[in-house]
C-alpha cells in the first residue's frame, strides 16, 4: 500500500467530524489559486482542491502548466498525478491508468 491508499484507508475509517476537519484542512492548503491554468473563471467560482473534487466544472480546460507536485496537501496524500483541474482527481486517474495500462501523459 502506497502513502495515498494509507491516507484514504485513514481517512475512511475516521469518525465523520474528524474526517471533515483533515479534508479542510489539506483544501486550506491548496495552492491552486497560485497556478497558471487556474483562470478568471475558476477564481471567480472559487475552484481548487481538484485532487480531490475532480475535474473543474466548465472553467479550466486549458493546461498552461501545474504546480501541483510542489503543494504541501501532493506530498502529504502521496498524490501521484497532477493536472487534476482537467484530468480528474487522484482517484480516478489512478484508476483510468489500471484500466489502460499505463500513463496519460
Ligand atoms: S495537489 Fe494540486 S489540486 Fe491538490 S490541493 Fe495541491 S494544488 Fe490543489
Ligand atoms: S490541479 Fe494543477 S493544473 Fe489544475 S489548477 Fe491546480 S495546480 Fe493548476
Amino acid at each position: 500500500m502506497d502513502t495515498f491508499e494509507t491516507m484514504m484507508k485513514k481517512l475512511k475509517e475516521m469518525p465523520q467530524e474528524e474526517r471533515m476537519k483533515m479534508i479542510e484542512m489539506n483544501r486550506s492548503m491548496c495552492t491552486c489559486p497560485s497556478c497558471p491554468s487556474h483562470n478568471a473563471c475558476a477564481k471567480k467560482a472559487k475552484e481548487s482542491f481538484f485532487c480531490s473534487t475532480g475535474k473543474s466544472f466548465m472553467c479550466i480546460s486549458e493546461e498552461k502548466g501545474c504546480i501541483c507536485p510542489t503543494c504541501p496537501v501532493a506530498k502529504n496524500l502521496g498524490l501521484k498525478n497532477k493536472f487534476f483541474c482537467t484530468r480528474g482527481a487522484e482517484k480516478a486517474q489512478r484508476y483510468e491508468h489500471t484500466l489502460w495500462g499505463s500513463t496519460m501523459v
